[in-house]
Formats: structure tokens, sequence, C-alpha cells
């Protein structure tokens, strides 16, 4: 098993990105239960027939639809420790758990951060974003509110993010009780960053109207086009109106281990909390998301709940307190850190940083190809990783959209679609520390031999074969 999964990721370029599944492949997992056992050597020969062959494709350099990190061998060798410890990081006096405040040091150390900071491992940063506003929520509404719920006070509350946040941050505000017409849409510039003026008059009308404005989030790396919010101008607005100031740095944050692109994060210090996704460019195998709050307080406050059975000690295994139940709504939780530990100890963090760079340099190289070439038109400024562009047609939306699907379906390279201004954009997000020059290529040329094809509406059916 082990070596078929090295083997994976060693040749993983001979295989297709991604391919449709077949319907009987689909259908061997609608069984009944297996009340008899088949041997693991059946189960393995499934794995790898049925489930291997039909994967998303994101460890593969051909995948940049999405921003999905492409995972390692040091991770997956992590993963099989973990499991086989099968240790439970809910909390108690044990070693995995030092391993998993490592991690808090050494954010703490990344964002500048204070001693009275305090970290949590998460699925990823929908997760880490929801516990966001659920932590401004209890300090602005203060810890009676968990006892009383947000009807009350909770109503008059009014959170911030620029128009171009990710949809998790409208969720969490749904999840959180307060409704999504508590979140302000903040319009943004020409590149794509939050509007801060605007915010700054958004804020004084609610606060006019009555409502109490407390919390705003800024985004490090959007996920449509990796733009950066104007981080230091919206933490000053912040602190001047008293406001939680958030920052979702999911794609973006850990780009601050590269010296060259860390300037452009300047203001991400002065965050009240960040969210970020080791899974992404930190290319640590799902999942694993991260909370950091520059106050541990606020989190104890919002999440620790006394209960008999799990009475704290200064001795024995009950010892170590506070744990990470008390920092979040979980309990029972894997060990997502020895992964983190063993991909940051093993690369460290210098080659982890230049891997980051060179998305963003490949993504520079991919944004001149398509401005050299007439029949493409890029669509966004590239701040980061993130190219949007699309073949040039007087149907454009109509013929972009079939585009991307055909490129997922050639297995050549997968992008995803998304839409800037009503209009549909070809959209590569390069993550994968897999991903050359070459594979940028190759998207580009199936995108020029599949564009001519459908505007010219020759039958496209031999396309993978003609391009391989
Ligand atoms: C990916 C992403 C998220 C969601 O993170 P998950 O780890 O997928 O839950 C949130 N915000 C931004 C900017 C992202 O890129």
């Amino acid at each position: 098993m082990l070596d078929d999964m090295l083997d994976y990721m060693e040749h993983i370029r001979q295989r297709p990105v991604w391919q449709p599944i077949p319907p009987e492949v689909r259908g061997a997992f609608t069984a009944p239960l297996p009340r008899q056992p088949i041997s693991l050597s059946q189960a393995h020969a499934q794995f790898m027939t049925q489930v291997l062959p039909y994967a998303g494709g994101n460890s593969h350099p051909g995948f940049m639809g999405w921003v999905q990190g492409g995972g390692t061998p040091v991770g997956m060798l992590a993963e099989m420790l973990s499991a086989g410890l099968n240790a439970n990081l809910g909390g108690r006096d044990q070693m995995p758990l030092e391993v998993e405040r490592q991690i808090g040091l050494w954010m703490r150390e990344l964002f500048g951060f204070p001693d009275t900071s305090s970290g949590l491992f998460v699925t990823g940063s929908s997760t880490a974003n929801l516990l966001a506003v659920l932590v401004a929520r209890t300090q602005a509404l203060g810890a009676a509110s968990r006892a009383c719920g947000v009807a009350g006070e909770g109503a008059q509350l009014v959170a911030y993010a620029a128009s171009s946040a990710h949809s998790c941050i409208t969720k969490a505000m749904e999840i959180s009780g307060l409704g999504n017409q508590a979140l302000r849409q903040v319009p943004v510039n020409a590149q794509g960053q939050m509007d801060v003026s605007a915010l700054t008059r958004m804020v004084a009308a609610d606060r006019l109207a009555g409502l109490q404005p407390f919390l705003v989030v800024a985004t490090a790396g959007t996920v449509n086009i990796g733009a950066i919010d104007p981080l230091e101008q919206v933490a000053a607005l912040a602190a001047q109106e008293q406001l939680w100031f958030h920052v979702d740095g999911a794609l973006g944050a850990l780009a601050m281990l590269s010296p060259e692109l860390a300037p452009q994060f300047k203001g991400i210090e002065q965050a009240d909390s960040i969210a970020l996704d080791f899974h992404k460019w930190g290319q640590v195998p799902y999942d694993a998301g991260y909370f950091l709050a520059r106050d541990g307080a606020g989190q104890l406050e919002t999440f620790a709940t006394p209960a008999a059975y799990l009475a704290r000690h200064t001795r024995g295994l009950a010892a170590g307190s506070p744990w990470p139940c008390d920092l979040g709504p979980d309990l029972s939780r894997g060990f997502r850190a020895l992964k983190t530990w063993f991909t940051f100890v093993c690369h460290g963090t210098e080659k982890l940083g230049a891997a980051i760079s060179n998305s963003c340099a490949l993504a520079q190289y991919m944004k001149q190809r398509i401005e050299a070439t007439p029949e493409l038109e890029l669509m966004a400024p590239v701040a980061l990783n993130i190219v949007c562009y699309r073949f040039r047609s007087a149907n454009a939306n109509t013929i972009n959209d079939e585009l991307v699907v055909l490129l997922q379906e050639s297995g050549i390279a997968v992008p995803s679609a998304s839409t800037l201004d009503g209009q549909v954009v070809i959209r590569a997000a390069i993550v994968n520390h897999r991903t050359v020059v070459a594979d940028i290529d190759a998207l580009l040329d199936a995108t020029l031999v599949l564009g001519q094809k459908l505007t010219s509406a020759q039958p496209i059916h031999s396309l993978h074969r003609e391009l391989l």
C-alpha cells in the first residue's frame, strides 16, 4: 500500500488530472452493509481500481481548479503515524498536544502575535472564520450572551467584509445566529481590494442608525482573484471604531513564509484573529485549517464549558488545562498537528516559502503569455497566484463555460469557471508545489486548441489523445 501511494505521487504526471467516473464504478459504492468481511488485499484492490483513479486530482501538477494544495509524501507518512497512534486531541496531558502547541508558537512568531495568543487546528478556514465570528460576537455582547443568545442586543450587531470575501463568511453569519443581513458587503476597487473609505462611511451610517458595528473581515488573498485587502488601513479603522479585526488568510496568510511576498501582508500582525489553511499553500494533506487569536482569553470565554466528566487536575492525565476543547466547538479531534509539524520540519520554512513565491512567479508567467496571445484575454489583475482569463469570442460567456468543462474532461489540465462582473472567466489557481511552466503551457495550449474548435464547431472528442 505504501509503495502504491509513493508510486502514485511519483508518477502522477502520467495520469489524467481528472477523469469522469464510469457509472459502474460509482455503482460499486451503493452496496448494502458488508455483513461478512473481505480481505485487506481485496479492499486495497478495490481502492486502487475504483477510488484512486477517480479522485479530484488536486495532487496533480495540472490541477489549478479552485484553491487546493498538492500534499507531499512527508505529509502522507505523518498521517499514517497519527492514525497508528490514534490520538484524540480534545485535551489531557499528552505529548501530541505539545506538538499542536508548537504549531501555535510558530504561528505566533510568523504573524508577530503576543504571548497571550492562542490557536486551534480546525477542519479548514470555513470553520476558522466561523470561530472568528463567534469569538467576536461573544466579545461584543459579553459572556452573558452565552446564556441569553443573540435575540436581544445581538440583533443590533453588524459585520463588514468586502464583496469579494469568501462565501463562508456569509455562512458563518448565518450559523452564528446573526443572520447574513447583518453582513455588509463593502465595495472593492479596480484591484479587487476592499474600499476602506466606503467601509468608513458604512460604519458611520450604521452607527447613526443605532446599530452596533462589531467585526470587520479583511481577506489576505481573495478566492476569486487573489487580491489582498489593504490590511493596515483596515486595522487602523478597526482600532478607531473598536471593531474586531479578523483576517481571512485561508489562501494567502502563509505567504508570510516568503520574504519577497511578506511585505504585501503588512498589517496582518495587528489582526485580532486570523484564519489560515495549511492544506492549501502549506501543502499539508487534507484537512488542516487553523484559527489564531491574539487574545486567548476571548476564545476561552466563547467556548470553555465546565463538565464533570471533563474535570481537570494538576497532575495525572487530566492535567494541562486549558485543553483544545475549551478553545473551539469540538471535543474529539484528530492529530492534524503532526502532519503539519512533519511538513514544516522536514522541508523547512525557507523551502515552503520558496514554493509559495514560485506559484506567484508562475502566475506572472501565465499572465504574460495571455497578454501576448491575441486569442486570450486577461480578466483580472494578478496579485498572487490566481489568473483569470478567457478565450475571446462573440459568445464569450457560453463558450468559456463550456471550455472549462472540456478542459477538465480532456484530463490535460483542470481550471475552474468563475464569474467576474457578469463575465464568465477561466480561473487558474496555482497552489501545487509540483506545478511547473510546462503545466501552465499545457493549460493555455489546450485552451487555444479547444477554444478554436468550439468557436468553429469542429468535433472535439479526440482532443485528449491529440494533445498528449
Ligand atoms: C479556501 C478558502 C476558504 C475556505 O477554506 P476551507 O479550508 O476550504 O474551509 C475561505 N476563504 C478563502 C479566501 C479561501 O481561499
